[in-house]
């Protein structure tokens, strides 16, 4: 059989290998520990679950939901925007549910561009940007993010051509994989790049709720008029611990909105409705469970960081997000360091090629491992990288020479 061109653009051919690594040394009996993936260890609260039960008890929901959400949801996502940012959203027209933010992401070029329609996808960035467009016979043109610009896209050094043939402009802000974060400014920058270019603006803002030491990320629609231009992505995922459960929701622009509600109703029928009310008991029910878990991923990163530090390696600071930057230390491929450590300790983490071009020279390790399994991949990762107390050996890392 013979699949699709356009498959066939979307290679997967690093994770897969990866993955092969992997299940090669669990053959021989290595323990492995997978530092990553995004997906959090610490479970569901329980009020959640119980609304989830409750729902599923009642038969009205066993039929198929409303397309773009249920009534209650739309109003729990329009009332936790105000609350949270300050905005108002209209729930009829400028939100829709999504089964999970994934979903929304990956069915958004098909309802914006035709085909050769370009759009604009951070890189590195979240895979789904660039494989989406492909999928909608588009065009993924990538924006480098880079470190001197603290992960930024520079708008004005987009080329007009390139801008002018876009549809999309894709950002994600607490940012995957980099962890960078982005001032308010720099969405009213995207808001007037957008409006020249008439571009939609598609901000991913899956990790607003997850943050530290007190930092609060902004929502692109805080900025005056921006729901001209753009939409915001949202999931209940991260921050409630749900991955599994598939529910996340857009905000904003009621064309572009309603142009994606009208892709999905002729592709999914919606999201199951005992889950859209425990979405509304996450919204909208106790969130003390959140300080918690931020508390938990904090103490987290401080160890893995003060553990990277400790080797010698670079890791920068992290506001937001559970994903550690890393850059690979001594000149290996990020495929190769990658391969590397899960050799030396049987830890995985994720090389920064699979991000992009521009994820080259990075890896990424994920803060969602139970914390005992954590602490023993930063003690292996310090017994086989550690240094040795006297350095200055003429040839090779001191841990690469036999022990003597
Ligand atoms: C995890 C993640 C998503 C997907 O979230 P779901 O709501 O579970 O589909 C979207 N964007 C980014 C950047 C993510 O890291």
């Amino acid at each position: 059989m013979q699949v699709a061109r356009r498959l066939e653009q979307i290679g997967a051919y690093l994770f897969a290998d990866l993955d092969r690594k992997q299940e090669e040394l669990q053959a021989k009996g290595v323990d492995v520990i997978n530092l990553g993936i995004g997906d959090p260890d610490l479970p569901t609260p329980a009020h959640i679950v119980d609304a989830l039960m409750e729902g599923a008890s009642d038969p009205r929901t066993h039929r198929y939901p409303p397309y773009s959400g249920t009534q209650a949801f739309k109003t729990a996502v329009a009332r936790w925007y105000g609350r949270r940012f300050g905005v108002t959203v209209d729930p009829d027209r400028e939100v829709l549910a999504l089964i999970g933010s994934k979903e929304g992401l990956a069915h958004l070029p098909w309802a914006i561009l035709n085909p050769g329609d370009g759009s604009l996808v951070p890189d590195p960035g979240y895979p789904v940007y660039r494989s989406a467009t492909i999928l909608a016979d588009g065009v993924p043109h990538p924006v480098p993010l880079l470190p001197e610009r603290g992960f930024l896209p520079e708008l004005g050094a987009v080329p007009a051509a390139v801008a002018r043939s876009a549809k999309i402009l894709f950002l994600n802000y607490p940012n995957n994989p980099t962890g960078a974060t982005a001032p308010r400014e720099f969405f009213d920058e995207a808001v007037q790049f957008a409006r020249k270019y008439d571009l939609i603006l598609a901000h991913d803002n899956s990790y607003s709720e997850i943050a530290y030491d007190g930092y609060r990320p902004p929502s692109v629609l805080q900025v005056p008029g921006a729901a001209d231009v753009a939409i915001e992505f949202h999931s209940l995922s991260k921050t409630y611990g749900m991955t599994g459960w598939r529910v996340g929701f857009v905000c904003g622009n009621a064309a572009a909105v309603g142009a994606l509600a009208k892709i999905k109703t002729n592709v999914d029928s919606g999201v199951f409705q005992a889950v859209q009310h425990a979405g509304v008991a996450a919204l909208e029910g106790p969130q003390d469970h959140l300080p918690q878990r931020l508390r938990i991923y904090q103490a987290r990163r401080d160890r893995v960081i003060r553990t990277l530090r400790s080797l010698g390696w670079q890791a920068a600071d992290l506001k937001a997000t559970f994903y550690v930057w890393l850059p690979v230390p001594g000149g290996m491929s990020s495929a190769q360091f990658a391969a590397t450590v899960l050799e030396k300790t049987g830890v995985v983490i994720t090389p920064g090629i699979g991000y992009g071009a521009r994820g080259e020279g990075y890896v990424r390790i994920s803060l969602t491992t139970p914390d005992d399994r954590l602490d023993e991949a930063l003690r292996r990762l310090t017994k086989a990288f550690g240094r040795v107390p006297q350095r200055g050996a003429a040839e090779g890392s001191p841990s690469a020479r036999p022990a003597r």
